[in-house]
């Protein structure tokens, strides 16, 4: 059952920000609900869950909106990445954005915020492992990227956001994300997902994206 496992995890969410003298904050459980239909989600949003994160905006866009006319205060991450030619439906469906990586996205998000009158808060996903096949902003071009958000658009951009290399110990990248979260001042880290979420709340991470220990394996299509 998703409600019993819901439980477990947040127990260890709290037991590790307890213990944890880098977790200032208790950190958000946001669902990684990709794959899963309504059946699975109703009994997270019935325990009270409201963050709940997508990779594709088309499958967001088919499954959320009648649980969103139902589950009002649902907040939808964004999670996976984005094309540009999906920034409209993306801005029109999403309340935050964490995979903001090059200056084409940057900019057309901003152009449809203005042109929807929404601003919902933005992350930038970097590519921590500096791993050829994910996306990201390269750690030693972060600093450029943020300033070039600030300089031409007006994303509120709250917060940093990582993926780490597979099989490899994640606390080393982790740290890394820290190091750059503070560096750079922003108040908001998504880091840490089923395997790791307690080593990453133990680096501050203020937003965990769990799938597989909430929902069971998902099916390999
Ligand atoms: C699927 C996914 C997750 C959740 O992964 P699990 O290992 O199933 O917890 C977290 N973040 C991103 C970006 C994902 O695509």
């Amino acid at each position: 059952m998703s409600e019993t496992r819901l439980q477990q995890i947040l127990g260890k969410m709290e037991r590790t920000h307890q213990k944890s003298p880098l977790s200032d904050a208790p950190a958000c459980l946001v669902a990684a609900s990709k794959a899963q239909q309504e059946a699975a989600l109703l009994p997270l949003l019935a325990a009270g869950l409201r963050d709940f994160a997508e990779n594709r905006v088309q499958e967001a866009q088919a499954k959320w909106p009648p649980l969103r006319a139902r589950f009002p205060d649902v907040r939808l991450h964004l999670i996976g990445p984005l094309q540009s030619n999906k920034a409209a439906e993306a801005v029109a469906l999403f309340d935050v954005i964490q995979t903001v990586d090059r200056e084409k996205i940057a900019c057309a998000l901003d152009a449809e915020m203005r042109k929807q009158n929404r601003r919902q808060d933005c992350y930038v996903q970097v590519n921590i492992g500096r791993e050829p096949q994910k996306s990201g902003v390269m750690p030693e071009q972060l600093g450029e990227f943020l300033a070039f958000c600030r300089r031409e658009t007006s994303l509120p951009v709250l917060g940093l956001m990582c993926v780490p290399p597979a099989d490899m110990p994640p606390a080393p990248y982790f740290a890394l994300m820290r190091k750059l979260k503070t560096e750079y001042g922003l108040p908001r880290l998504s880091m840490g997902m089923s395997s790791d979420f307690e080593t990453a709340i133990a680096f501050g991470a203020t937003e965990v994206r769990v799938g597989t220990a909430l929902f069971g394996e998902r099916n390999k299509d």
